[in-house]
């Protein structure tokens, strides 16, 4: 399949089916901006949820927070982010559209092949302000990174957590950035999600730390259904390094438009708990409780996005097939989201064949007790053929099909979404089985 129509099928397929939707759609639409519908907002929730899961709950060296999004703008100060959180700006003199220089290949006009004027730096911060009076001494901004917090929270985390290094803050949550090229869907908005974690480290154990979580970050990938042939490592050398990083690895995927960012790992030394402490007056100094070593604790930063992570799971996903039709010999495309079964918005869809008050009853109540453990849908509109296409393009693991024969001998219809094989189980048995399944 040529790869942009890959970004137009996925694109149409979320809409149609409820995943992302244009923002502020009935007024014209705000560029750039996405709405999550009802199967994305499950789909995103579920990948954050995994994320939380893995790295918070099933670790013992990693507690969450949750902080304010409005900081204390000294924060943004003392991070280095209100001098040096730029990109680089230019303007084309003809048409007036503007550009990130740094993203540009020839030094025209991309789209009218004007000339452009110099490149100035532009801060990406938002930009708003706290109370009812708009004086400079009001201004504030909306975080552009979840990670200032982290930093900012470390003593009150590890005096209450009572954690001992090596250990991680962890934290989900929006971020903004007022992007001068947005695009590309969901990749890059000026509203968007992160998952990040600080890791807090004695710096001799720095080269250590990262390789772990490199290692974690590239094994996170196959829960999302990613293949390790879709992946590149970015070693980010010289220049093109963060103002705060002594080593960066960018983890790019291929997209349909490019082979792009989809995370980053950073080691970003002291930098942050220092620069705290020095604007703040506090002291972040660690003494090792078992060596006496007194140290400003470094950081390790894995961070990932949670838009692209969602784009990525639906690319990766997405699959065209030959099924056969109910005609003998003959053969259609079916379209299937072969999302992982612990990701899918909808894990089982209850079917009934016809929607006669009997059987439509009796299938309501199958429904409603497999919706106790699992998340169901109820369908009895259209064709079963139709009702299973959608199923497949909304990746549902499992469809349970219930006919007039189940009233009789208490059985339905349970229909694999990868396989597209169907087995016949008793209805007290399907909790047991999907648990077994979808576990
Ligand atoms: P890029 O080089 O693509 O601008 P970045 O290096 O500035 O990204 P980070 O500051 O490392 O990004 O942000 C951490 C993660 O947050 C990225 O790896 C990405 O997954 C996500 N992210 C960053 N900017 C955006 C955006 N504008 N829209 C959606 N996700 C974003």
């Amino acid at each position: 399949m040529p790869e942009n129509d890959l970004m137009q099928k996925i694109i149409s397929l979320a809409k149609r089916r409820g995943f992302i939707f244009q923002s502020s759609e009935i007024y014209g639409g705000m560029a750039n901006a996405w709405d999550y519908g009802p199967l994305g907002v499950e789909l995103k929730n579920n990948i954050k949820r995994l994320w939380w899961d893995r790295f918070v709950h099933r670790r013992d060296d990693v507690v969450g927070i949750d902080a304010a999004l409005i900081m204390n703008p000294k924060v943004w100060e003392a991070s280095g982010h209100l001098k040096n959180f730029t990109d680089p700006l230019v303007d084309c003199k003809k048409c007036k559209n503007r550009f990130r220089a740094d993203e540009l290949e020839k030094k025209i006009c991309p789209d009218c092949g004007g000339e452009l004027t110099p490149a100035r730096q532009f801060n990406l911060m938002f930009k708003t302000f706290v109370g009812p009076v708009e004086d400079s001494g009001a201004t504030a901004y909306l975080r552009p990174e979840t990670a200032q917090a982290m930093f900012v929270d470390f003593i009150n985390v590890l005096q209450t957590s009572r954690k001992k290094l090596p250990f991680g803050i962890a934290q989900t949550g929006k971020a903004f950035r007022n992007e001068i090229t947005p695009g590309n869907y969901i990749f890059r908005t000026r509203e968007f999600e992160q998952m990040e974690i600080e890791y807090f480290i004695n710096p001799k154990n720095w080269s250590k730390e990262f390789d772990k979580w490199l290692k974690e970050m590239q094994s996170w990938l196959s829960a999302l259904g990613v293949k390790k042939d879709e992946i590149h490592l970015r070693e980010i050398k010289g220049s093109e390094l963060a103002h705060y990083s002594k080593r960066t690895v960018d983890i790019e995927y291929k997209f349909p438009f490019g082979q792009k960012e989809l995370y980053g790992l950073a080691y970003r030394a002291d930098f942050d708990l220092k620069n705290h402490a020095k604007a703040s007056g506090q002291n972040f100094e660690y003494q090792d409780p078992e060596t006496g070593e007194k140290f400003i604790p470094h950081v390790i930063e894995p961070t990932w996005g949670v838009d692209r992570s969602l784009l990525v799971t639906l690319l990766s996903a997405y699959t065209e097939e030959q099924a056969p039709t109910t005609k003998k010999g003959e053969t259609e495309t079916r379209i299937v989201l072969k999302i992982p079964k612990a990701l899918a918005p909808i894990q089982v869809a209850v079917l009934p064949l016809s929607k006669k008050e009997e059987l439509s009853k009796f299938a309501r109540n199958i429904a409603e007790t497999v919706r106790k453990e699992f998340i169901t849908e109820y369908d009895e509109t259209q064709s079963i053929g139709k009702r299973y296409r959608r199923q497949d393009e909304i990746g549902t693991p499992y469809c349970v099909t219930v006919d007039f024969e189940s009233l009789e001998d208490g059985q339905v219809t349970v229909r694999d979404r990868d396989t597209m094989k169907q087995e016949r189980i008793g209805i007290s048995e399907l909790v047991d089985y999907f648990e077994e399944k979808l576990d």
